[in-house]
């Protein structure tokens, strides 16, 4: 994905619109102030509010020390002394402070006359007159009690009306909440991808090259009386390479580049998504000519749910109706080109996909051989290899892989090299990030009996012999009993890539894959439990023969696979009878090449022993020493016929040498 970078927003660091920051933290700070206030100007005492006639008894009976008069708020604090604090209807044995008792004045003018009464009463009475006090206002204890919440609370309402318009910091607020987040590449903020980083994928570079060509000389087209297209789909696989061709368009056009997430439009907000596509197109017709990217495009595009009641996401759907309105609706977003990037175009509305909206859909697949030697070139730029490394055969070894994975074999090769202390990356450290991507990490430390390693070596040894001499096998690379990721023991091949797959080629894969067990039996006579992967794919490729591709006696010619995942929701496609049938077949497939497996195992069971010897005392065999074993294959590698094909047509001598042994 692009970087995301807020540089077009208000308010951000380095920008003009800066305004002081009013967060959250003032507000803690205010609350803590407003605690140690509290604390520290609080006199641990205990007041009381009495009626007059209570406070004229307390005073009468001398129960009251000390009088303090407040004529501004007309009340009269008395401060209780021992004999009063008994008085009072609570436990007052643990309180240090002072007890009071506080009560409103009836008259400001008779209470001096009443205090004058009550000492005389109480000199009577032989006990000490009460001292008296006059307070002209209210201490400030009181007055943080009267007004601080008040102003607690206009505060917090300033600071949330800040924030919730987002005016204060940096348009993060809730009303900005419908804005699009996209990112703007243009003159100033160019990415540094352009397409020469783009190894393979010919056809897609020049479709999409086509497209920043209608944006910078639309005449030509129009002149013709051509319609520019108003959108392309990049399709394909995960890690072929999409966003990084988009990367490229954004480097290479010169015109505007806004690239967003289709993820970027979902928030919790009911409504939020159809703002921010339409606050993305208005963004995209104020800068026309220009491009607008939106990865992931499966997030909101996926197909309207057929009830809306049942499931459905409402406001992903009114986020893709809003989308669909601006791709194509009255109004006009003349010179702005939607490119969107899927892994999914199954899943996606039809309505998204008609032309109008995205016109053209550019399939990026997995590369081919020549596409990955391409590969390879451009992430070995930036590593130090050996010269005369075998690009050709590591694109073999990598049959399968993405542009991604490609990247990772790389990285990976080269850390592998690092941890060796080589001064350069060698094919061997290739073929070791490659084992490793494959098949997990070397786990020499696991302890492994002779008995189990004379087993493990006999299942792979059958695997190797079943390849090598069923025509469809894949070539072998190397065989192995050293245990990696969950494996005990793993047989590497180049696998072929294949437009059409004969039926033949199906069995002998099931063949090839069953051989581990066949052998086994065959040769130890009991199986083990090594073998479930194995046999997990068999019966994976047994009922795709089967229900996919209409290969089985019984039921030829049919199709019970579903390819959208919309048609049949929980119901099969077809009666218990045929269910019943596609066990029978499948059943009978996996068993029929189980039996082969152990016919070809027990013709060539003195070449199988040779090659299982081999593996128990190397631990890792090559293609050669099979070859060495089994004798030449007798069939040609398709791969190998491609190779010649190619450079036949460039007329040119193989450009990479064969790798050492
Ligand atoms: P996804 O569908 O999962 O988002 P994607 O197709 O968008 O995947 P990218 O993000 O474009 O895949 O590719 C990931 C990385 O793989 C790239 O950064 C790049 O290093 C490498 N890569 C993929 N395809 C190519 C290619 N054709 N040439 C060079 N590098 C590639």
């Amino acid at each position: 994905m692009p970087p995301r970078s807020n540089n077009n927003r208000p308010g951000t660091p380095g920008n003009p619109g800066r305004k002081p920051m009013f967060n959250m933290y003032w507000m803690y700070a205010l609350i803590i102030l407003s605690l140690l206030a509290l604390y520290y100007f609080q006199d641990g005492s205990h007041t009381e509010k009495v009626n007059w006639t209570r406070f004229e008894e307390l005073a009468e009976t001398g129960c009251i020390s000390t009088i303090i008069i407040d004529k501004q708020s007309e009340d009269a604090e008395g401060i209780l002394n021992e004999k009063g604090r008994k008085q009072i209807p609570i436990n007052t044995d643990a309180m240090e402070g002072d007890i009071k008792v506080v009560t409103d004045i009836p008259s400001s003018s008779v209470i001096s006359e009443k205090i004058d009464e009550w000492n005389a009463t109480l000199a009577s009475g032989g006990m000490k007159p009460m001292t008296v006090e006059y307070e002209k206002g209210s201490n400030f204890t009181q007055l943080f009690w009267y007004f601080g919440p008040f102003v607690l609370l206009i505060l917090f309402w300033v600071f949330m009306s800040r924030r919730m318009s987002g005016g204060g910091s940096g348009g993060g607020g809730i009303f900005s909440v419908g804005k699009s987040k996209a990112t703007l590449f243009d003159k100033n903020n160019k990415t540094n991808v352009t397409f020469k980083d783009v190894a393979g994928l010919a056809e897609a570079k020049v479709e999409i090259e086509e497209i920043v060509e209608f944006l910078k000389n639309p005449q030509r087209y129009t002149e013709l009386g051509a319609k520019i297209p108003k959108g392309a789909l990049l399709v394909g696989p995960p890690g072929t390479g999409k966003t990084l061709l988009a990367k490229a368009v954004a480097g290479e056009a010169n015109v505007p580049f806004l690239s967003m997430s289709g993820s970027d439009f979902v928030e919790m907000f009911v409504g939020v998504g159809a703002a921010r596509v339409r606050d993305l197109f208005k963004q995209a017709k104020e800068k026309a000519p220009c491009i607008v990217f939106i990865d992931e495009i499966d997030a909101v595009g996926r197909a309207r749910g057929k009830n809306p009641n049942m499931g459905s996401n409402d406001e992903r759907e009114n986020t893709l109706n809003q989308m669909l309105t601006e791709m194509d609706g009255f109004g006009t977003n003349n010179g702005v080109i939607v490119l969107a990037a899927t892994n999914r175009a199954d899943m996606l509305d039809k309505a998204l996909l008609r032309p109008g909206r995205f016109d053209r859909q550019i399939y990026v697949d997995l590369p081919e051989l020549t596409d990955r030697m391409e590969i390879f070139n451009v992430h070995l730029r930036h590593l130090k290899v050996v010269p005369d490394l075998d690009i050709e055969q590591l694109a073999r070894q990598t049959q399968g892989f993405s542009g991604a994975d490609i990247a990772n074999v790389c990285n990976e090769a080269a850390l592998i090299a690092a941890r060796n202390n080589k001064k350069t990356v060698e094919y061997s450290d290739f073929m070791g990030a490659i084992d490793r991507i494959v098949g997990g990490l070397e786990k020499r430390s696991r302890v492994i009996t002779d008995e189990e390693k004379f087993s493990i070596a006999t299942h792979e040894a059958g695997h190797a012999t079943i390849t090598w001499m069923t025509q469809y096998g894949n070539p072998l690379v190397k065989v192995t009993i050293v245990p990696r990721g969950r494996a005990l023991g793993a047989a590497w091949y180049a696998p072929e890539a294949r437009q059409i797959i004969p039926t033949q080629a199906l069995l002998d894969t099931m063949c090839g894959l069953l051989a581990g067990r066949a052998a086994e039996e065959v040769f130890l006579g009991q199986i083990g439990t090594g073998a479930s992967d194995d046999l997990e794919r068999t019966t994976k490729i047994a009922r795709s023969l089967v229900i996919m591709y209409g290969m089985s006696d019984k039921l030829p010619n049919l199709n019970y696979n579903d390819s959208t995942g919309q048609e049949y929701g929980f119901t099969k496609p077809f009666s218990e009878e045929t269910a019943r049938i596609i066990d029978e077949e499948v059943a009978r497939i996996i068993n029929e090449q189980y039996e082969r497996a152990k016919e070809i195992l027990r013709k060539y069971a003195a070449q199988h022993n040779k090659i299982r010897d081999l593996l128990v005392e190397r631990e890792v065999i090559y293609h050669d020493d099979v070859q060495e074993i089994l004798g030449p294959r007798k069939w040609k590698s398709r791969t190998d016929e491609i190779m010649e094909l190619n450079r036949k047509e460039a007329g040119t001598p193989p450009p990479f040498s064969t790798p050492e042994k």
